[in-house]
Protein backbone atom coordinates (compact mmCIF):
# COMPACT_ATOMS: atom_id res chain seq x y z
CA UNK A 1 0.00 0.00 0.00
CA UNK A 2 1.02 3.86 -0.29
CA UNK A 3 -0.54 6.58 1.44
CA UNK A 4 -2.35 9.00 -0.29
CA UNK A 5 -3.00 12.47 0.92
CA UNK A 6 -5.82 13.32 -1.21
CA UNK A 7 -7.85 10.73 -3.83
CA UNK A 8 -9.80 13.03 -6.04
CA UNK A 9 -11.96 10.22 -7.40
CA UNK A 10 -11.98 11.72 -11.13
CA UNK A 11 -15.28 10.62 -12.46
CA UNK A 12 -15.29 7.91 -15.01
CA UNK A 13 -16.04 10.42 -17.78
CA UNK A 14 -12.63 12.05 -17.30
CA UNK A 15 -10.60 8.65 -17.77
CA UNK A 16 -11.26 5.13 -19.73
CA UNK A 17 -12.48 3.16 -17.16
CA UNK A 18 -11.08 0.00 -18.41
CA UNK A 19 -8.88 -2.55 -17.02
CA UNK A 20 -5.56 -2.75 -19.33
CA UNK A 21 -2.27 -4.72 -18.65
CA UNK A 22 0.57 -2.05 -17.89
CA UNK A 23 4.00 -2.07 -19.20
CA UNK A 24 5.45 1.41 -18.85
CA UNK A 25 5.59 4.41 -16.09
CA UNK A 26 5.73 7.53 -17.42
CA UNK A 27 7.06 10.58 -15.69
CA UNK A 28 5.76 14.21 -16.25
CA UNK A 29 6.15 17.84 -14.79
CA UNK A 30 2.59 19.58 -14.62
CA UNK A 31 4.40 23.21 -15.69
CA UNK A 32 2.05 25.08 -12.89
CA UNK A 33 2.58 26.83 -9.56
CA UNK A 34 1.83 25.28 -5.87
CA UNK A 35 -0.99 23.90 -5.66
CA UNK A 36 -2.57 20.96 -7.54
CA UNK A 37 -5.78 22.25 -7.30
CA UNK A 38 -5.02 24.25 -11.02
CA UNK A 39 -4.32 21.00 -12.67
CA UNK A 40 -7.05 19.20 -11.36
CA UNK A 41 -9.69 21.61 -12.14
CA UNK A 42 -8.14 22.17 -15.63
CA UNK A 43 -8.50 18.06 -16.37
CA UNK A 44 -11.96 18.22 -14.76
CA UNK A 45 -13.22 20.56 -16.90
CA UNK A 46 -12.26 19.56 -20.07
CA UNK A 47 -14.10 17.12 -21.85
CA UNK A 48 -10.91 14.94 -22.80
CA UNK A 49 -10.18 12.03 -20.85
CA UNK A 50 -6.34 13.51 -20.54
CA UNK A 51 -5.20 13.00 -16.83
CA UNK A 52 -2.65 11.09 -15.44
CA UNK A 53 -3.18 8.68 -12.05
CA UNK A 54 -0.77 10.83 -9.83
CA UNK A 55 0.38 14.59 -9.29
CA UNK A 56 3.11 14.66 -6.58
CA UNK A 57 2.90 17.99 -4.96
CA UNK A 58 6.31 20.10 -4.14
CA UNK A 59 5.63 19.06 -0.44
CA UNK A 60 5.76 15.76 -1.48
CA UNK A 61 2.17 14.87 -1.19
CA UNK A 62 0.73 12.00 -3.36
CA UNK A 63 -2.79 13.66 -5.13
CA UNK A 64 -4.28 10.28 -6.52
CA UNK A 65 -6.58 11.22 -9.58
CA UNK A 66 -7.95 7.88 -10.94
CA UNK A 67 -6.63 4.04 -9.81
CA UNK A 68 -3.69 2.55 -12.31
CA UNK A 69 -5.59 -0.18 -13.71
CA UNK A 70 -7.57 1.88 -15.66
CA UNK A 71 -5.85 4.79 -17.99
CA UNK A 72 -6.40 8.17 -19.69
CA UNK A 73 -4.51 9.94 -22.38
CA UNK A 74 -1.67 11.25 -21.26
CA UNK A 75 0.79 11.02 -24.39
CA UNK A 76 -0.35 13.40 -26.59
CA UNK A 77 1.11 10.66 -29.85
CA UNK A 78 0.61 11.27 -33.51
CA UNK A 79 1.83 9.01 -36.63
CA UNK A 80 4.13 11.58 -36.59
CA UNK A 81 6.36 10.71 -33.59
CA UNK A 82 6.30 7.22 -34.76
CA UNK A 83 7.03 7.37 -38.33
CA UNK A 84 10.63 9.60 -37.87
CA UNK A 85 11.55 5.87 -36.22
CA UNK A 86 9.67 3.82 -39.13
CA UNK A 87 7.64 2.76 -36.06
CA UNK A 88 4.13 2.39 -36.87
CA UNK A 89 1.07 4.26 -35.36
CA UNK A 90 -0.13 2.03 -31.79
CA UNK A 91 -1.87 3.37 -28.91
CA UNK A 92 0.54 3.60 -25.82
CA UNK A 93 -1.99 5.17 -23.36
CA UNK A 94 -3.58 2.40 -22.20
CA UNK A 95 -0.54 0.37 -21.17
CA UNK A 96 0.98 3.03 -19.56
CA UNK A 97 0.26 4.59 -16.19
CA UNK A 98 1.22 8.28 -15.76
CA UNK A 99 2.38 10.68 -12.64
CA UNK A 100 3.09 14.12 -13.00
CA UNK A 101 5.72 16.44 -10.96
CA UNK A 102 3.82 19.71 -10.15
CA UNK A 103 7.02 21.97 -11.40
CA UNK A 104 7.06 25.30 -13.89
CA UNK A 105 9.68 23.31 -16.04
CA UNK A 106 11.35 25.33 -18.21
CA UNK A 107 12.83 28.85 -16.94
CA UNK A 108 14.41 31.72 -18.99
CA UNK A 109 16.42 34.67 -16.95
CA UNK A 110 14.71 38.17 -17.13
CA UNK A 111 16.54 41.52 -17.49
CA UNK A 112 15.91 41.96 -13.48
CA UNK A 113 17.86 39.12 -13.13
CA UNK A 114 14.95 36.78 -11.71
CA UNK A 115 13.62 33.42 -13.27
CA UNK A 116 10.01 32.85 -14.76
CA UNK A 117 8.08 29.91 -16.11
CA UNK A 118 8.08 30.62 -19.79
CA UNK A 119 5.35 31.25 -22.46
CA UNK A 120 4.84 31.84 -26.17
CA UNK A 121 4.50 35.58 -27.61
CA UNK A 122 4.53 36.59 -31.65
CA UNK A 123 6.05 32.81 -32.42
CA UNK A 124 8.93 33.70 -29.90
CA UNK A 125 9.56 31.42 -25.87
CA UNK A 126 10.12 34.70 -23.36
CA UNK A 127 9.80 34.65 -19.91
CA UNK A 128 6.07 35.00 -18.01
CA UNK A 129 6.22 38.08 -16.31
CA UNK A 130 2.91 37.53 -15.01
CA UNK A 131 4.06 34.79 -13.01
CA UNK A 132 5.60 34.91 -9.50
CA UNK A 133 9.67 34.41 -10.40
CA UNK A 134 10.67 31.21 -9.72
CA UNK A 135 13.47 30.52 -6.63
CA UNK A 136 13.84 26.99 -6.56
CA UNK A 137 16.31 26.76 -9.34
CA UNK A 138 18.24 23.91 -11.42
CA UNK A 139 20.70 25.04 -13.47
CA UNK A 140 22.47 23.16 -16.28
CA UNK A 141 25.93 23.83 -17.63
CA UNK A 142 25.80 26.27 -20.88
CA UNK A 143 26.85 23.75 -22.71
CA UNK A 144 24.78 20.92 -21.68
CA UNK A 145 21.45 22.31 -21.80
CA UNK A 146 18.05 20.71 -22.16
CA UNK A 147 15.94 20.63 -24.86
CA UNK A 148 17.68 24.23 -25.17
CA UNK A 149 16.96 25.35 -22.01
CA UNK A 150 19.56 26.38 -19.30
CA UNK A 151 17.19 26.53 -16.40
CA UNK A 152 14.52 24.14 -14.79
CA UNK A 153 12.34 24.87 -11.91
CA UNK A 154 13.94 22.21 -9.43
CA UNK A 155 12.29 18.95 -8.21
CA UNK A 156 11.94 18.86 -4.45
CA UNK A 157 13.71 16.15 -2.22
CA UNK A 158 10.29 15.83 -1.06
CA UNK A 159 9.05 15.50 -4.79
CA UNK A 160 11.36 12.78 -5.08
CA UNK A 161 11.17 10.60 -2.37
CA UNK A 162 7.32 10.31 -2.60
CA UNK A 163 8.53 9.54 -6.49
CA UNK A 164 10.34 6.78 -5.49
CA UNK A 165 7.90 5.02 -3.02
CA UNK A 166 5.39 5.61 -5.70
CA UNK A 167 7.36 3.66 -8.36
CA UNK A 168 8.51 1.10 -5.99
CA UNK A 169 4.94 0.32 -5.15
CA UNK A 170 3.42 0.34 -8.86
CA UNK A 171 6.54 -1.48 -9.81
CA UNK A 172 5.77 -4.31 -7.45
CA UNK A 173 1.86 -3.98 -7.95
CA UNK A 174 1.91 -4.35 -12.16
CA UNK A 175 5.47 -6.34 -12.28
CA UNK A 176 7.10 -3.58 -14.11
CA UNK A 177 11.07 -3.25 -14.21
CA UNK A 178 12.49 0.47 -14.48
CA UNK A 179 14.67 -0.95 -17.61
CA UNK A 180 16.49 2.30 -16.89
CA UNK A 181 19.58 3.80 -19.91
CA UNK A 182 20.15 7.10 -20.81
CA UNK A 183 18.21 7.29 -23.65
CA UNK A 184 14.57 8.31 -22.30
CA UNK A 185 16.08 12.03 -22.04
CA UNK A 186 15.47 12.09 -25.99
CA UNK A 187 12.71 10.22 -28.19
CA UNK A 188 13.48 6.43 -28.45
CA UNK A 189 12.27 3.51 -30.26
CA UNK A 190 12.37 1.99 -27.16
CA UNK A 191 9.47 3.78 -25.73
CA UNK A 192 7.70 4.39 -28.96
CA UNK A 193 7.97 0.30 -29.13
CA UNK A 194 5.87 -0.31 -25.92
CA UNK A 195 8.91 -1.80 -24.14
CA UNK A 196 8.83 -2.26 -20.26
CA UNK A 197 10.54 0.57 -18.16
CA UNK A 198 9.86 3.90 -16.49
CA UNK A 199 9.92 6.74 -19.01
CA UNK A 200 9.79 9.93 -19.09
CA UNK A 201 7.49 12.40 -21.64
CA UNK A 202 10.56 13.60 -23.24
CA UNK A 203 11.03 9.40 -24.10
CA UNK A 204 8.15 9.67 -26.73
CA UNK A 205 8.14 13.24 -28.36
CA UNK A 206 11.11 15.46 -29.12
CA UNK A 207 8.80 18.56 -28.47
CA UNK A 208 8.64 17.81 -24.69
CA UNK A 209 11.01 18.74 -21.88
CA UNK A 210 9.36 16.90 -19.21
CA UNK A 211 10.88 15.57 -17.18
CA UNK A 212 14.28 16.88 -17.01
CA UNK A 213 17.15 14.86 -16.48
CA UNK A 214 18.01 16.98 -12.93
CA UNK A 215 20.59 14.79 -11.19
CA UNK A 216 19.00 13.58 -8.15
CA UNK A 217 16.28 12.41 -10.48
CA UNK A 218 19.23 10.36 -12.57
CA UNK A 219 20.57 8.61 -9.45
CA UNK A 220 16.31 8.27 -8.42
CA UNK A 221 15.84 6.11 -11.43
CA UNK A 222 19.22 4.11 -11.78
CA UNK A 223 18.68 3.22 -8.09
CA UNK A 224 15.69 1.52 -8.66
ZN1 LIG B 1 4.02 15.58 -20.18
Amino acid sequence: MIEIYKDWNFPDTQYVRQKTEKKQIVLHHTVSGDKVDGDTSWWLHTPERVATSYIISREGHLHKCFDDEYWAYHLGLSAEHFNRFGISYHRLDPSSIGIELDSWGALLQHTDGLFYPVTRQNGKIVPNLKCKPVKNIYEYCSNQKYRGFQYFDRYTTAQLDTLKRLLHFLMEKHRIAANYKSDIWNATPRALMGWEGIFAHASYRQDKSDVHPQVELVNLLKSL
